[in-house]
């Protein structure tokens, strides 16, 4: 029998993942995950927790230190006029904060407009909270920052958010301040929330990261999400939050955390607590060093191929390039004839192509949505070594 979830639609990262574990010596620049450890500040702190049998049951919202400390990172850090640490709240990882957050905030039908190209799971989440995901293009020519304008002309009466993300999954914009200005001012005009996916905050090079919800009047329309898988390099530790303003949406995101998760990790969360106390020298290090690893995969995609190019993202760690029309007329090697993925889309056969012939990971735009066709999406979070085995992979595929 067929049922709603059905309709969920899988991501394609999964599925090149799968891929990824028949090839031997892979270069796995197909995940969004750095290569750094996470600091012994975090390690201390879980280590501690462990000794300290600090295993029980917690407080669903989050131990109240970590709730305090997050309070004040918003407030000090973002800008964000947070009044009290009952309005944060902890989550397993960013991921679970937007799930909560549209399965709280929607209603059936209800419309959130989206950018495409969009990281998969904000859609996943939408559809799984029976809401319509209206997509807005991004242009590349415009560092694909999302348009004020381009965004109103798709609000409708059933228009409930705007989901913005920036640094942008998987294209790297990054917002400025007169773009962010225009959408709060319409989200105002059309009294409308935004969800504000700050995952990449601190993976920033040549722009600043500022908050939406830090506009005048804006946090109380605004749900920032934000996650310390990248800032802190804890991926799998799986820690995030968000902070809400509006006490009934609040109540209702508690709800759904308490029964998906009762609480998140006490371990985890105490490894959080170390993040925050201890020496924040570590994410500005992460950040120079993403920053040399982006020069060096762009300085090598210029010099190798002639098939992929882009401009340098601002922000997030994925290069987005575009490939040439005439791959297939370029390849120096067998082209598989039947990729698994979206029928008939060039970035799905190319990153078979990549994936197979080249043991290169990445993921094909067209996971992203419609407006990624044409794109492959390249991680450069991965160590230098990796990052230079993939770059002379794909210069031997291409003539
Ligand atoms: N938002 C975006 C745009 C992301 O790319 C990610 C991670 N890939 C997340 C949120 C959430 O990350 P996590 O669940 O690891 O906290």
């Amino acid at each position: 029998m067929p049922h709603f979830v059905d309709s969920i639609p899988s991501s394609g990262i999964i599925r090149i993942r799968d891929l990824m574990y028949s090839v031997e010596n892979p270069f796995r620049l197909d995940q969004g995950d750095v290569s750094f450890d996470a600091p012994d500040s975090v390690k201390a702190a879980m280590a501690a927790a462990v000794a300290a049998n600090r295993t029980h049951y917690l407080q669903t919202a989050g131990v109240p230190r970590l709730q305090e400390l997050l309070a004040e990172k918003l407030r000090v850090g973002n800008g964000i006029p947070v009044t009290s640490p009952d309005e944060v709240l902890v989550t397993n990882g960013g991921i679970h904060g937007l799930y909560l957050l549209f399965q709280s905030m929607l209603e059936p039908g209800d419309e959130v407009i989206v950018p495409d190209p969009q990281w998969p799971p904000t859609v996943g989440a939408i559809i799984a909270a029976r809401g319509v995901v209206v997509r807005t293009p991004l242009h590349e020519a415009r560092g694909w920052r999302p348009d004020a304008g381009e965004i109103e002309a798709r609000v409708s009466p059933r228009t409930r958010a705007i989901y913005l993300n920036s640094p942008h999954n998987p294209t790297g914009g990054v917002m400025d301040q007169a773009g962010l200005e225009a959408i709060a001012a319409l989200a105002r005009r059309r009294n409308l929330l935004v969800v504000s996916d700050e995952a990449y905050e601190d993976v920033v090079f040549d722009a600043s990261h500022v908050s939406i919800a830090s506009l005048p009047e804006m946090y109380q329309r605004t749900v920032p999400v934000y996650t310390f898988s990248k800032t802190y390099a804890m991926t799998g530790l799986r820690l995030g939050y968000l902070a809400m303003a509006d006490g009934r949406l609040r109540d209702r995101v508690r709800k759904l955390l308490f029964y998906t998760t009762g609480n998140v990790a006490s371990v985890v969360q105490f490894g959080g607590i170390g993040a925050l106390e201890g020496p924040q020298e570590v994410v500005g290090e992460y950040c120079r060093e993403l920053r040399a690893r982006r020069d060096l995969f762009y300085a090598g995609i210029e010099a190798s191929t002639g098939v992929f190019g882009g401009t340098k993202p601002a922000g997030a760690f994925y290069a987005f390039l575009r490939f040439a029309a005439n791959w297939r007329e370029r390849a120096t090697r067998p082209i598989p004839e039947a990729p698994g993925g979206g029928e008939g889309s060039e970035s799905w056969a190319i990153t078979e192509y990549l994936v197979r012939a080249g043991r290169i990971g990445c993921i094909p735009g067209a996971d992203f949505g419609p407006g990624g066709e044409g794109f492959l999406r390249f991680c450069f979070a991965r160590d230098r070594r990796e990052l230079e085995g993939a770059l002379a992979s794909m210069k031997s595929l291409f003539a």
